[in-house]
């Protein structure tokens, strides 16, 4: 079965610190992308909304990424 992906390639930036990437559309997995749940009682059934995606289906995830000097050798270039 195929999975999709979605992948960030880190580049250093010219002159941001920090940046922040935003990658949507992952089918919730509390719900399975549904928004809710059914649940039944006397009267009939109920929809209750998955409180994992607020019942939208799918989630968000917000990457960070913050840049700093690297003083270890080991990671210098030549
Ligand atoms: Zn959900």
């Amino acid at each position: 079965m195929s999975i999709k992906k979605k992948i960030l390639e880190i580049v250093p930036p010219g002159y941001v610190r920090h940046e922040t990437h935003d990658f949507g559309g992952f089918e919730c997995p509390g719900c399975h992308g549904r928004g809710f749940f059914i649940e039944y009682d006397r009267r009939g059934s109920l929809d209750i909304p998955c409180g994992r995606c607020d019942g939208s289906g799918v989630l968000k995830a917000t990457v960070s990424v913050i840049w700093s000097p690297d003083a270890r050798r080991e990671n210098r270039r030549n």
